[in-house]
């Protein structure tokens, strides 16, 4: 009956103008459901108010209609037929009419509460702070009449524990978006396991990965660990879960496969030939050197604070904008896809729409902190100058080189190989912190407090968006002003138009900006000196987490390296020696070293 009505409702929504008057003329049970499926909030009220009426008692609405509307939509999403946006603006229309029974709920308090599918504790771990992907699960889950408690971001262990335990959560969800977090969830859930809990957890977010789940998270807690790559994903992994009949069948599958995959992981790490740190870096490339005298002077440190976001705009990049929501494929062309692409323009024209008024209304503030300075490569660390004469470092970066064999045709690749040693002259190497404030934040929440998820959520996407847009712009004004970035084509207007954008998005321009933490530099304890050298806190009000992460989220930093061979790589496993070499040379406690890079140990 379900799907039949699911077909319906389909064919309906065809035709938006006599959708709306056919779907009106039905009974307030079939209302509700069309109202969820199509995430239509216009009417709710009304026709919540005509169920209570009819029921008797809100809670008859909520368990009735309400909660037979959201199991079409579960189902859809489940099959594939539905996606994630229009999920996510069904739970608007769910919380709209909630919203509108509590008043009379508690005028009968004490009848009996709702009955949930579970609780369901979530939060994104100490030290990180992007929450989309927690939050998109969290109305997903709630859609599915489970009782979400959502904690947020930079939550320490015992704070997530001590509440799972105080609201007898049946399942905890992990959220965490840089390496660091992965360490982090190994902690919790050795503590979970101290602490004698049997609670499963859920391990999610774009730094989790199921053979690290498997390899480093699952084997610290004898409860049961389950990755989570996606949220289409987590009802059905919780109703296994929590399903008396098929838990325990559930719980062994995932098991076994978390063995093949550590198994799987120790065969590969078998047959990867390394070397020794002293054979990689014999085998460092050589580069030429022909471009310094072309280098601009140093710049010491320059804040940009009145960048208009109208400017911003012309260099988003669109498509993790619908990766974000779940959308594979890429802007344009996903705008026309087969099956996603209806869904695609929807979810795109709600994006123009709420741009728009975060343009108009000056929403966001995007500021900017950039400078060049002297450098010079000292062996796998690269010091910085104020000036070309000057002797006295203002900063020192370290590097680090991968030491999986790439063969005889390769070489063995480290960022400070694009920096020039002494012997050469002075070089020069930029640094970037932006970010679109806490403003951001601040916005999403207006929505959230009001029930709409979704423009929450959308908001936090665009404010990702127009920061990676801002960091594109910074690095076009900083070729510019290193003197190579003039040759790019950009139209005479100072638009960008669409083949400048193609340009840009695929980083076909000479250098490269990497990302402190990201493959090619994966120590974030790097930041901390980026964060000193710029005075970032102070210029434009970021800060760094205790794992290095940047707040607000909605932020992006890094280093700049002008060379025309500039690349970005993995660094990948690195030997011991190397590790120490490392920590010696940034004056680290092995150990300490060892927790920063272990994710390339
Ligand atoms: N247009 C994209 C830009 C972000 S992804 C967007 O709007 O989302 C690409 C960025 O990730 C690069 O500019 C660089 O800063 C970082 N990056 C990619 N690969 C990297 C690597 N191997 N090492 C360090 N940083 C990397």
């Amino acid at each position: 009956r379900l799907v039949e009505f699911a077909e319906t409702v389909k064919g309906v929504k065809k035709d938006k103008a006599s959708d709306k008057l056919v779907w009106r003329e039905g009974d307030f049970a079939s209302r509700i459901s069309h109202a969820l499926v199509n995430g239509i909030t216009d009417f709710i009220e009304e026709d919540t108010e005509e169920a209570r009426q009819a029921l008797g008692r809100p809670l008859h609405v909520i368990e009735g209609p309400l909660m037979d509307g959201m199991k079409v939509v579960g189902q859809l999403f489940g099959d594939g037929k539905m996606f994630l946006p229009q999920v996510v603006k069904s739970a608007r229309v769910m919380k709209r009419a909630v919203a509108y029974l509590t008043p009379f709920m508690e005028e009968e308090k004490g009848e009996g509460d709702v009955s949930t599918a579970g609780t369901f504790l979530i939060a994104t771990v100490k030290g990180d702070v992007h929450d989309i992907g927690k939050n998109i699960v969290g109305v997903v889950l709630a859609c599915n009449n489970y009782k979400v408690i959502d904690l947020g971001v930079m939550v320490d262990c015992d704070s997530i524990l001590d509440a799972a335990e105080e609201h007898g959560a049946d399942l905890i969800g992990m959220s965490g978006l840089i390496t660091p977090s992965l360490d982090e969830m190994s902690h919790n859930a050795l503590e979970m396991q101290k602490r004698g809990m049997t609670t499963p957890l859920l391990v999610g977010g774009a730094t989790t990965s199921r053979a690290h789940t498997a390899i480093k998270i699952a084997p610290a807690y004898e409860g049961a660990v389950v990755h989570i790559t996606d949220a289409s994903l987590v009802v059905e992994a919780c109703g296994e879960l929590l399903s008396a009949d098929r838990k325990a069948a559930y719980i062994e599958k995932n098991r076994v496969a978390q063995q093949d995959e550590r198994e799987r992981f120790e065969a590969r790490s078998e047959n990867q030939k390394s070397l020794a740190f002293d054979e990689a870096a014999a085998k460092a490339p050589s580069l030429d050197w022909d471009h310094l005298s072309e280098n601009p002077a140093p710049t010491g440190v320059k804040v940009w604070d009145s960048i208009p976001l109208e400017k911003l705009v012309e260099y988003i990049d669109w498509s993790p904008f619908f990766w974000t929501w779940e959308l594979k494929g890429t802007y344009p062309r996903i705008l026309e896809h087969k099956e996603r692409g209806a869904q695609a323009k929807e979810l795109f024209a709600d994006a123009q729409t709420l741009l728009t008024d975060i343009v108009q209304n000056n929403r966001f503030t995007a500021r900017a902190v950039t400078g060049l300075w002297s450098a010079s490569r000292d062996g796998h660390d690269v010091r910085l100058f104020e000036s070309e004469q000057s002797e006295d470092e203002v900063a020192v970066f370290h590097f680090l080189r991968q030491q999986i064999d790439r063969g005889t045709s390769k070489p063995q690749q480290s960022l400070a190989d694009f920096i020039a040693p002494p012997e050469a002259g002075r070089d020069c190497l930029g640094a970037f912190a932006v970010t679109m404030g806490p403003e951001v934040e601040a916005f999403a929440n207006t929505f959230r407090e009001q029930g709409d998820d979704y423009s929450a959520i959308m908001v936090q996407a665009l404010g990702d968006r127009l920061a990676e847009a801002l960091a594109e712009y910074m690095h076009k004004l900083v070729r510019d002003e290193w003197g190579y970035g003039k040759s790019e084509a950009i139209e005479a207007s100072g638009r960008v138009d669409d083949a400048y954008l193609e340009f840009l998005l695929k980083e076909k321009y000479r250098g490269i900006r990497p990302a402190i933490g990201y493959p090619a530099c994966p120590d974030h304890t790097e930041k901390a000196t980026l964060w000193k050298l710029l005075d970032v806190e102070k210029n434009i009000g970021a800060t760094l987490t205790s794992s290095f992460a940047m707040h607000p989220a909605s932020s992006v930093s890094g280093l700049y390296f002008g060379h025309p061979a500039a690349r970005y790589f993995n660094v990948g496993k690195i030997g011991e020696d190397q590790l120490l070499n490392y920590s010696s040379r940034k004056r680290l406690l092995e150990e300490d070293a060892k927790k920063w890079l272990r994710p390339n140990l």
